[in-house]
């Protein structure tokens, strides 16, 4: 389905004979996926994407989650917490699980478009939906952590981060809050090749971790691995982080 189409909806505008038809049709192959994913018993993530086409995205995710995350979360949305709604937005989702009678998926993100966001806010002169500085945006992500596993009996979460701090701090909350490590509903997760340490240490400490694998079309996957370095690069030192722990093991090695 075209962006055009998903902001159009976003906005409320009436949509054409054919447009009716394009979302027709996009929502069928969309349940299909659902369906199927419930049918072989595998979990379902689906990315949140730029603020502009965000809304109907999250109407679809909550429509797929009530109808197949009744005994267990097959269906995961994501909450980017660099947006100043999403604490609340992730509020919301809880209590609206919790009276319809489902689990909430909730992929916990910090967000990958921050200048894209700010930028379209200013050409659009409306304000941006990013947090102000980045203390604002981890205060909002450890909070968000922390109101998922008081509500664990509602809510699947995914730990998605490469942020060492947040993960830190989930496992201590885990822990702390006498909920078992590899429960069902938990799970950390970090893109392959990156967040190696972290990943491994979670792994090592008996947590569920997943590797988040691209896999695709070479022109769809090199983008998207370009836009994922290009983010790190903007990551106060993340990836020199890493490197210095590799270099550290090679001269531990003495390779
Ligand atoms: C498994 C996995 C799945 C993902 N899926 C999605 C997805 O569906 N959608 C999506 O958008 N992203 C997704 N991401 C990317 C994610 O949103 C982050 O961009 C990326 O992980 C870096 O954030 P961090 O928490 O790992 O690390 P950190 O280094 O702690 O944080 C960097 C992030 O902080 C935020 N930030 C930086 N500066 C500021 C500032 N000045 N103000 C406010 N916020 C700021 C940005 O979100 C930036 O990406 C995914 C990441 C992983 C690991």
């Amino acid at each position: 389905m075209s962006i055009d189409l998903f902001e159009k909806m976003q906005r409320g505008d009436l949509l054409t004979a054919k447009e009716e038809a394009e979302k027709r049709k996009a929502k069928e192959y969309i349940e299909g996926i659902c369906k199927e994913a419930n049918i072989c018993q595998v979990q379902l993530y689906i990315d949140a994407e730029e603020s502009w086409i965000q809304d109907p995205i999250d109407n679809w995710v909550d429509e797929m989650m009530e109808k197949y995350n009744k005994s267990k979360a097959i269906i995961f949305n994501t909450f980017q917490l660099y947006r100043i709604d999403k604490l609340q937005y992730l509020k919301d989702s809880i209590e609206l699980a919790k009276t319809k009678g489902y689990i909430l998926g909730a992929k916990l993100v910090r967000g990958a478009y921050v200048e894209k966001e700010n930028k379209y806010a200013k050409d659009h002169q409306i304000p941006s939906f990013i947090h102000i500085n980045k203390q604002n945006c981890d205060d909002d992500y450890n909070n968000s952590l922390r109101l998922c596993f008081e509500n664990i009996a509602h809510v699947s979460i995914c730990c998605a981060t490469h942020n060492e701090l947040s993960n830190k701090l989930a496992a201590e909350l885990i822990m702390k809050m006498g909920i078992e490590k590899g429960h069902p509903h938990i799970c950390f997760s970090q893109l392959y090749g990156m967040g190696e340490h972290i990943s491994y240490n979670l792994s090592n400490a008996g947590y569920t971790v997943a590797k988040y694998l691209p896999y695709g079309p070479v022109k769809d996957v090199i983008p998207y691995l370009i836009r994922r370095a290009q983010e790190n690069t903007s990551v106060e030192g993340q990836t020199s982080r890493e490197l210095m722990l590799i270099k550290k093991e090679i001269s531990r090695r003495k390779i």
